[in-house]
Parts: structure tokens; C-alpha cells; sequence
């Protein structure tokens, strides 16, 4: 009876065991997904004037006509500004 007990008391421990472990899996599949997530923050993102790639928080950022472009430098995002006005 008392083997009985502790065998029973043994599953329940590793039941939680087992649970906490897939908890824990799950967290750090959302934790890789954040992480994927900052990656895409430091996407590469084409200059329309030079054709050069530049990683997007570097990029000079302009918003022309409600779009928003991003250049190399503010020297491309003139120019590509001269471009849309000739
Ligand atoms: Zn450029």
C-alpha cells in the first residue's frame, strides 16, 4: 500500500516535471521568435538611387507622398527628390 503511495506520488512529480519542461520549450520558441523578430528590424533595404543595400536602421529614411523611402545617404535621398520632380 505504501509502495503503492509513493509510486503514484512519483507520477504526479514527473507529470509537472514533464509539463514544465514543455512549458518551458514554449517559451523559448516565443523567445526565438522575438529574437527572429529583431532580426527582421535590421532588414536590408535597397537604395531606389544608387542601388546600394544598406541595413534599414542606418538608412536615411524620407517620406514622399505619403510613402516612405530609404537611401544610403541624404545625398540619394536629394537626388531621388530632384528625380520625382524633373
Ligand atoms: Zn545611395
Amino acid at each position: 500500500m505504501y509502495r503503492l503511495f509513493v509510486l503514484a506520488a512519483l507520477l504526479v512529480l514527473i507529470y509537472y516535471l514533464v509539463r514544465r519542461t514543455f512549458r518551458k520549450l514554449g517559451q523559448n520558441d516565443l523567445m526565438t521568435n522575438s529574437k527572429e523578430g529583431k532580426k527582421s528590424g535590421k532588414q536590408m533595404i535597397q537604395d531606389p538611387v544608387c542601388r546600394v543595400f544598406v541595413p534599414r536602421e542606418h538608412a536615411v529614411s524620407e517620406t514622399i507622398g505619403g510613402q516612405t523611402y530609404f537611401f544610403c545617404s541624404r545625398d540619394c535621398a536629394i537626388a531621388f527628390q530632384k528625380q520625382l520632380s524633373a
